[in-house]
């Protein structure tokens, strides 16, 4: 497909820092996974700015995540669920007037729907530990370091401290893979972990992701896996690259083809998502049936 930069292109390199030939001038563990998931994928978010609105569920997790900010800031002694409560309700108004969240057009019943399951989310803190035991350095911890050669950059939602050393946190709030998917989710933490030891020239103990209300998986850091995760972020950093100077961004099709955003942009993934439904392999709610359908009518 011929590489054609969208009109918003000015304000993607402001905002995202593209160079004049496209290159980002920084990755972040998003924007690296967005890019190994599916490099056409990243060029219709990153370079043509697609719109790509998040949904329910991301919002339900970025208004958790900014209680539970909120709430970890404070003191040990003063991090109770009324007191989550208390900031939940202050941080509330604010949230609403976004206007992301006001795209979702909610109306009372599915806002009221929409405050109880942040609610769950936040309180799954408590099923995984207990915030007031917590030693907290940082939180919100913003990092841009050079790491094995790329410029990374990405915020790190909690750093704690133990008697043994620091510990890189992040809360998710979608659903625990298995036990045998671990791996890939464990590599943004140890990215971070990365990070930390870059920018403080400390190596982290330990990276955990807190999927709250579920379970948390967690890795001893030791040079051996943040070795592992940056040798792959600088492969991931040196392929895009390639693209960005060739304009190649191949697709890579597969199941998620179905629930793509970019569905409608991109011939082979609309190929992809009817084969897999013509032999009965597309969930009926995934949103990409509408878009062949329609593509097709
Ligand atoms: S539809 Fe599939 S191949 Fe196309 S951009 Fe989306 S994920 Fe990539």
């Amino acid at each position: 497909m011929e590489f054609v930069p969208g009109p918003d292109l000015e304000v993607a390199r402001e905002h995202l820092g593209l160079g004049d030939d496209y290159r980002p001038r920084h990755l972040s563990p998003s924007s690296s996974n967005l890019y190994q998931q599916c490099p056409r994928k990243w060029r219709h978010r990153y370079v043509d700015r697609l719109p790509d609105p998040p949904g329910v569920p991301a919002l339900v997790g970025t208004f958790a995540h900014l209680v539970l900010e909120h709430l970890l800031q404070r003191p040990e002694g003063q991090r109770s669920q009324d007191q989550a409560k208390l900031l939940a309700r202050t941080l509330w108004p604010e949230f609403e007037r976004e206007p992301d969240y006001q795209a979702l057009g909610l109306n009372d019943a599915g806002a009221k729907d929409f405050r109880w399951q942040a609610w769950i989310a936040i309180a799954g803190l408590w099923a995984l530990e207990d915030p007031d035991a917590t030693q907290v350095h940082a939180t919100e911890h913003e990092v841009q370091v050079d790491i094995s050669g790329v410029p990374f950059r990405g915020i790190i939602d909690r750093v704690d401290v133990r008697d043994e050393g620091l510990v890189v946190s992040d809360y998710k709030s979608g659903k625990a893979p298995a036990e045998r998917f671990r791996h890939r989710p464990l590599k943004q933490v140890l990215l971070y972990a990365a990070a930390l030891q870059a920018h403080t020239g400390q190596l982290p103990i330990g990276a955990r992701l807190l999927y709250l209300g579920q379970r948390t998986l967690g890795v001893r850091v030791t040079p051996s896996n943040i070795g592992a995760a940056t040798e792959e972020l600088a492969g991931t950093w040196q392929a895009l690259n390639d693209d960005c100077a060739s304009g190649t961004f191949e697709a890579s099709t597969g199941p998620l083809c179905a629930w793509c955003p970019f569905l409608a942009e991109c011939p082979e993934g609309q190929a992809e998502v009817r084969a897999r439904d013509a032999a009965g392999n597309v969930r009926a709610d995934a949103p990409g049936l509408a878009v062949i359908y329609a593509e097709a009518g």
